[in-house]
C-alpha cells in the first residue's frame, strides 16, 4: 500500500498553495523512505507554480531543497540506514546509460533528468517535490548530509549551493581570479560564500546597497550597487567570470562589460524572457558566454562535502508552512535575506 503524506500544493497558477494529502510510492528494492524535516523555497518552486516556464500540471507540490531522516530502505539499498541524514535534491531520475548520466553528469541527461516535481516519472506519475512530510526515491537520487550542516541550512545547498558550486568550479574560480557575482539572493549569497571560499576575490552586484554590510560579512571585497549609475560605473572592470543568479531578465550588455579579455559571463538564473545582449558586447574583448544547470550527484556530494569543511552556510529564515504564499511574494520582491526554508514539522499537527 502506497503510504501517504500531507503537502502544501498549489492548485493552479494563480491560486495560493494550500495543505493536501499526497501518496507515495511503495518502497521498491533501491528506495529510501525519508521523513522530510526541511524543504527550501528556491525562485524555481516560484517561476514552475506560477507556470511561467510552463506546462505545469497541478495541484503542483514544489520543493527540491529537501533534508530529513531515513525511515526505511529497500533490500538492495547499501549506503544508507533507517535514522540517516540525508537530503534530496533537483533529481530524481535519469536514463543512467548516455554519456552524461555515464560521466556523472545525470544532470544533462540526454534524454532529459527527471525533476523532483511537475515531471512524469518512470511509473507514470507526475512527481511531487519536498513541500510534504515524506518522500520515496532510488538510493542514487540521496545525499548524506555531513554532521557538522545544520540540517534546515544545507536544505538550500541541494540547488542553490550545487548551481553555484559546480560553475565555478568548472570555469576554475580560484586563488588569482576575480568573480563578479550578480543578485544577492539564495543563489547569489552561496555563489558568493563558494567563490570565497575557493580562494577567488569576489565582488557583488546587487540592484542597492542595502544588503552591502551582509555582503562583505560573507566574504565578497567589493559591493556595487547596479541600479546606481556613478556607484555602477566606478566598479573596477576585468572579471575573470561573472555569474548572473537574476531572476528577471536584465540588459546583459552593461554586465558583459565588465568581462575581462578571454573571460566568462555564466548564466545561472532562468527569467522567463530570452537573453538580450548585443553582439557588439559579446566579440570585443573575446568573450564567453557560459549557462549551468545545477551538478551531478557526485558534484553535489563533493559540494556538500566542501560546504562543511569549509565552513559555507546558507543563511535561512525558517517559516511554518502556513507562511509559504508570503514567503513567495517577498522572494519575488528580492525580500530574502537569504533563503526561506520550511520547517516541515509545521505540517505535522
Ligand atoms: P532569488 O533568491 O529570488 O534571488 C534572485 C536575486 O536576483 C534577487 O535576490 C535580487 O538580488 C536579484 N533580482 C531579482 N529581480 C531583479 C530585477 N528585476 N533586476 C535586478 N535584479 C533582480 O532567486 P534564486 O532562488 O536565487 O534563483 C535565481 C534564478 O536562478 C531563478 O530564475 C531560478 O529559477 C534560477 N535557478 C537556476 C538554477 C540552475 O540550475 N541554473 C537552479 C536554481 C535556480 P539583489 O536584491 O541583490 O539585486
Ligand atoms: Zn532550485
Ligand atoms: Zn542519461
Amino acid at each position: 500500500m502506497p503510504t501517504t503524506a500531507t503537502a502544501y500544493a498549489a492548485p493552479s497558477a494563480k491560486a495560493p498553495l494550500a495543505r493536501t494529502t499526497i501518496s507515495r510510492r511503495d518502497l521498491t528494492a533501491d528506495d529510501v523512505a525519508i521523513d522530510i524535516a526541511y524543504a527550501g523555497i528556491c525562485h524555481s518552486d516560484i517561476h514552475t507554480v506560477r507556470d511561467e516556464w510552463g506546462p505545469a500540471t497541478y495541484p503542483l507540490v514544489p520543493g527540491h531543497e529537501i533534508t530529513g531522516h531515513v525511515t526505511a530502505v529497500g533490500a538492495d539499498v547499501s549506503g544508507f540506514a533507517v535514522g540517516d541524514r540525508v537530503g534530496v535534491g533537483v533529481m530524481v531520475d535519469s536514463c543512467r546509460t548516455c554519456a552524461a548520466c555515464r560521466a556523472g553528469e545525470e544532470n544533462y541527461c540526454e534524454l532529459g533528468m527527471i525533476g523532483t516535481y511537475n515531471v512524469v516519472d518512470k511509473y507514470g506519475e507526475v512527481t511531487q517535490g519536498g513541500y510534504a512530510t515524506s518522500i520515496v526515491t532510488d538510493q542514487h537520487w540521496v545525499y548524506a548530509i555531513p554532521d557538522a550542516l545544520d540540517l534546515a541550512a544545507a536544505a538550500p545547498l541541494l540547488c542553490a549551493g550545487i548551481t553555484t558550486y559546480s560553475p565555478l568550479k568548472y570555469w576554475g574560480a580560484g586563488p588569482g581570479t576575480r568573480v563578479a557575482v550578480i543578485g544577492l539572493g539564495g543563489l547569489g549569497h552561496l555563489g558568493v560564500k563558494f567563490a570565497v571560499a575557493l580562494g577567488a576575490e569576489v565582488t557583488v552586484l546587487s540592484q542597492s546597497l542595502s544588503k552591502q554590510e551582509d555582503g562583505l560579512r560573507m566574504g565578497a571585497a567589493h559591493y556595487y550597487a547596479t541600479s546606481d549609475e556613478a556607484t555602477f560605473t566606478s566598479c573596477e572592470r576585468g572579471f575573470d567570470l561573472v555569474v548572473n543568479t537574476v531572476s528577471a531578465n536584465l540588459e546583459l550588455d552593461k554586465y558583459l562589460g565588465l568581462v575581462a579579455r578571454g573571460g566568462t559571463f555564466i548564466e545561472v538564473g532562468l527569467p522567463v524572457e530570452a537573453l538580450d545582449f548585443s553582439a557588439d558586447a559579446l566579440i570585443n574583448p573575446r568573450l564567453s558566454i557560459g549557462g549551468s544547470m545545477i551538478g551531478g550527484v557526485a558534484e553535489t556530494q563533493e559540494m556538500l562535502e566542501f560546504a562543511a569543511e569549509h565552513g559555507v552556510a546558507t543563511e535561512i529564515e525558517v517559516i511554518g508552512a502556513d507562511q509559504i504564499n508570503e514567503a513567495y511574494e517577498r522572494v519575488v520582491a528580492s525580500d530574502v535575506r537569504y533563503r526561506f526554508v520550511i520547517d516541515v514539522n509545521s505540517m505535522r499537527d
